[in-house]
């Protein structure tokens, strides 16, 4: 076994090991919630799993719905009803009658406290209502129709992977987006058509506390953050979420572009801004800097708090950790040239050239996702970037696509690597001494899954007549090479 997979086992292991702690000492005091269109409703009695499912309070669910909720106390049965529709259930009975038409559920009303509960599929399957129940939160989630997108049940799926072709795409693992398939003239494909977000989240609160920004919210959300420069600030976007009627310090965004608030007394951190983003207005957080700092984020979803932690750099940092991915390898061969070479012969050829460069470097500590023909997986790969807590991420590979399609490209996903993209583009591309097709964003997964600064280089195409030739000479991987280690370089202000 590889010495880093060891490490990266032990950190991983160490990992769990406190995940476990933290959770297992929390899960006693965790509450179900019921939360609709992002909302938390507060029901008199907590949803409760019985077996394998889960009860929920009718009456507050239905009538937050829109629903007219009755209960006949003699005949112990109640009833949900709006227009011509009409739900009759009866306590202890797993008949139930949805307009007059008898229909079993899987478990019978219960009563709880003096509420009725029945089952969360139940429900969504007789109303139409789209529901889901996250048993990491013991959160049960009920979407409108408005909310789930143009009456539409399902929830909203990342695009299909173009089909079939191996080849065109930067990666074949890679295609999941329609952007990105070169033409060779480096025009941009629009984006594929958005669907409205479900709202899973409610924000209620930002506030600061000693280097920590706050933010309270109902229901389940998943946070991006990332840094920019000019001005310095860490930006926190929040999708399928919004902010709440009563989200303190109040805000109207329908007059105003952004609420603040000052930050008296830190050493970095400014003001606060608070905002929608992009076209689907997804909440964004915006803490302003004075000075570089770094974050965390700790989403406790038991507590329903994210916490931006603030976090000083370690200054006058000595010695910088790059991860150098020569892609493919192994039993994947990636693409395959016009003269049948396979790409991940390439790939390995300038990492460890550039290995060769940075090695006399005594402030660069280099880690090899793979130094000879074998395969670490993609997730491997970032995992491991990630667990070494590099500096930097560079992975190399060749393109293929149609015979007319040559040239280079530099590649990033996360907003916090286009600087490195962008500095390593203008080394790089001019080194290949092929057509230069720019800078692109990217989903892929290396560059996606990990942490800090990270790139993949698509050096040329081997599948073009004019690329192709080039790119197996020693010239040009030594001059790609050295192009890589300065580039490097010059992000770690190292030159
Ligand atoms: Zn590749």
């Amino acid at each position: 076994m590889k010495k880093w997979l060891v490490l990266l086992f032990v950190v991983i292991g160490m990992l769990f090991l406190s995940a476990g702690i933290v959770s297992a000492a929390k899960t006693e005091a965790l509450i179900p919630k019921l939360i609709l269109d992002g909302k938390a409703l507060e029901p008199p009695v907590p949803p409760v799993v019985v077996g394998q499912t889960v009860m929920i309070p009718v009456r507050i669910a239905t009538s937050n719905l829109g629903y007219k909720v009755d209960y006949d106390n003699k005949k112990k049965q109640v009833t949900v009803s709006s227009g011509s529709k009409q739900l009759v259930m009866t306590l202890d009975q797993k008949t139930a009658y949805l307009d007059n038409k008898p229909t079993e559920m899987v478990r019978a009303p219960l009563l709880v406290s003096q509420n009725i509960l029945i089952p969360l599929r139940f429900l969504g399957d007789s109303l139409g209502v789209q529901v889901f129940w996250d048993n990491q939160i013991k959160s049960a989630f009920l979407f409108s129709s408005g909310n789930a997108g143009n009456g539409n049940t399902e929830q909203p799926k990342p695009t299909d992977p173009p089909d079939g072709g191996l080849i065109g795409i930067v990666d074949p693992e890679e295609g999941n987006s329609s952007e990105g398939v070169t033409d060779g003239g480096g025009t941009e494909i629009p984006p594929t058509t958005t669907v409205p977000p479900v709202i899973t989240g409610n924000l209620l609160e930002v506030r600061y506390e000693t280097d920590v920004v706050v933010l309270k919210y109902d229901g389940m959300i998943s946070p991006n953050a990332f840094k920019l420069d000019n001005p310095k600030r860490i930006v926190v976007d929040i999708p399928n979420a919004q902010y709440s009627d009563v989200f303190v310090p109040a805000v109207d965004l329908t007059t105003v572009s952004q609420g603040v608030f000052e930050v008296a007394g830190h050493e970095a951190l400014q003001k606060v801004r608070y905002s929608l983003f992009g076209s689907a207005k997804s909440p964004r957080i915006v803490l302003d800097l004075a000075q570089n700092w770094d974050y965390e984020l700790v989403n406790d979803a038991y507590a329903s708090e994210l916490r931006i932690l603030l976090k000083k750099p370690v200054t006058d940092k000595s010695v910088y950790t790059v991860v150098l991915d020569a892609g493919h390898g192994g039993s994947d061969p990636g693409a395959i040239s016009l003269t049948k070479r396979p790409e991940k012969d390439f790939n390995l050829s300038v990492i460890l050239k550039v290995r060769d460069i940075l090695a006399r470097d005594e402030r660069i500590k280099l880690v090899l996702t793979r130094s000879d023909d074998s395969f670490p997986t993609l997730d491997s790969r970032s995992e491991l970037a990630n667990a070494v807590q590099a500096d930097l991420f560079v992975s190399v590979h060749a393109n293929s696509y149609t015979a007319a399609t040559n040239g280079t490209e530099t590649y990033y996903t996360r907003e916090e690597s286009k600087e490195f993209a962008n500095l390593m583009h203008s080394v790089f591309a001019p080194s290949t001494g092929l057509k230069d097709n720019g800078v692109r964003n990217k989903s892929l997964s290396v560059t996606r899954k990990t942490t800090m600064p990270a790139i993949l280089l698509e050096v040329g195409y081997l599948s073009s007549k004019i690329d192709e030739p080039k790119l197996w000479t020693n010239e040009l991987q030594d001059r790609v090479a050295q192009a890589i280690a300065t580039g490097i370089k010059l992000q770690l202000k190292l030159s």
